[in-house]
């Protein structure tokens, strides 16, 4: 759906100028991997197809509701795992390099950005790739997880009706009846995917460590994020209260929008190349020069005034 998109290339430049003052912190979402084959329940490709995400509170309360998540997850598992970092992903790594990011804050939990070779990432809502144990905390890989459902399901897969193209799946409650579901290897206990599910709250440490980074930036930079939940939307808003400008590359609108001094509606894979060549080629002294559009390097903020 990329193909047909014309890019507003003096937009791209302004943020290039921007970016290029350095100080960014960048604020991803989903919209980011969707051009790794992960699909957006929120964004233009989700449609909100899964209308009821699975809540903290079922899953930790309801052993059916968690055998279907499992069930579910094993297959969506396949396509997690296979997926690898697009160009908007290597983008946001070669600006690290370049020096011109002091953080990078993401609310995905693909692990995507570290595959591109990004570091210091901080994973609001956890990642896929570990597992924790609900009773004795036990950290474990899920890939050994994986091998052990594979393992407590012989020939189960054989038994699903279809997996969508979009990676989601759609079970008959036969399959889910006969899914088994493992338990920690440590205590026997109820194992969850190390991610914040609805209902859950963000680790404070991690919501902590991205409030200092948003204290510090000159920029807020919002990488493919609707802004719809409000762990990642507070960043926004505070970003706003403090003076720190906020840009936000995305398709579609998003609630962060009226507070944004540049705005780009357009692929991620297609844009961020294209920023990171520009932000090559806009030394830091001609954003000086041009200081009236980069406010970020000449209107440093007071402290949090409330
Ligand atoms: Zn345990």
């Amino acid at each position: 759906m990329s193909g047909c998109v014309r890019l507003p290339a003096d937009r791209v430049d302004r943020l290039a100028d921007l970016v290029a003052g350095g100080e960014v912190v960048v604020l991803s979402g989903a919209g980011l991997s969707t051009e790794s084959g992960i699909p957006d329940y929120r964004g233009p490709t989700g449609a909100l197809r899964r209308a009821t995400p699975m809540t903290y509170q079922r899953f930790t309360g309801d052993s059916a509701a968690r055998r279907r998540y499992w069930a579910r997850s094993h297959l969506g598992w396949q396509l997690i795992a296979q997926a690898s970092p697009n160009a908007g992903h290597r983008a946001v790594t070669g600006l690290q390099e370049r020096g011109l990011l002091t953080g990078i804050v993401t609310q995905n939990v693909d692990g995507l950005h570290t595959a591109a070779g990004a570091s210091g990432v901080v994973e609001l809502h956890g990642n896929l790739t570990r597992v924790v144990c609900l009773d004795c905390r036990t950290l474990s890989g899920r890939v050994e997880l994986d091998r052990r459902l594979t393992g407590a399901n012989p020939g189960w897969s054989a038994s699903v009706d279809q997996v969508n193209p979009d990676g989601d799946v759609d079970l008959p409650d036969e399959a889910v009846a006969s899914f088994r579901v493992v338990d920690c290897r440590v205590c026997g206990g109820r194992l969850k995917p190390d991610v914040v599910f609805f209902g859950e709250t963000v680790p404070p440490d991690r919501v902590e460590a991205s409030f200092a980074l948003v204290h510090q930036a000159s920029l807020l930079l919002v990488l493919g994020s609707s802004l719809t939940v409000m762990s990642g939307y507070r960043f926004v808003l505070r970003a706003a209260k403090l003076g720190v400008p906020v840009a936000i590359v995305n398709q579609g609108r998003t609630r962060g929008d009226v507070h944004a001094a540049l705005t780009l509606d357009a692929p991620l894979g297609e844009v961020l190349p294209l920023l990171y060549a520009a932000a090559g080629r806009t030394s830091p002294r001609r954003s000086l020069v041009r200081s009236p559009v980069t406010p970020a390097r000449t209107a440093r903020r007071p402290g949090p005034k409330t």
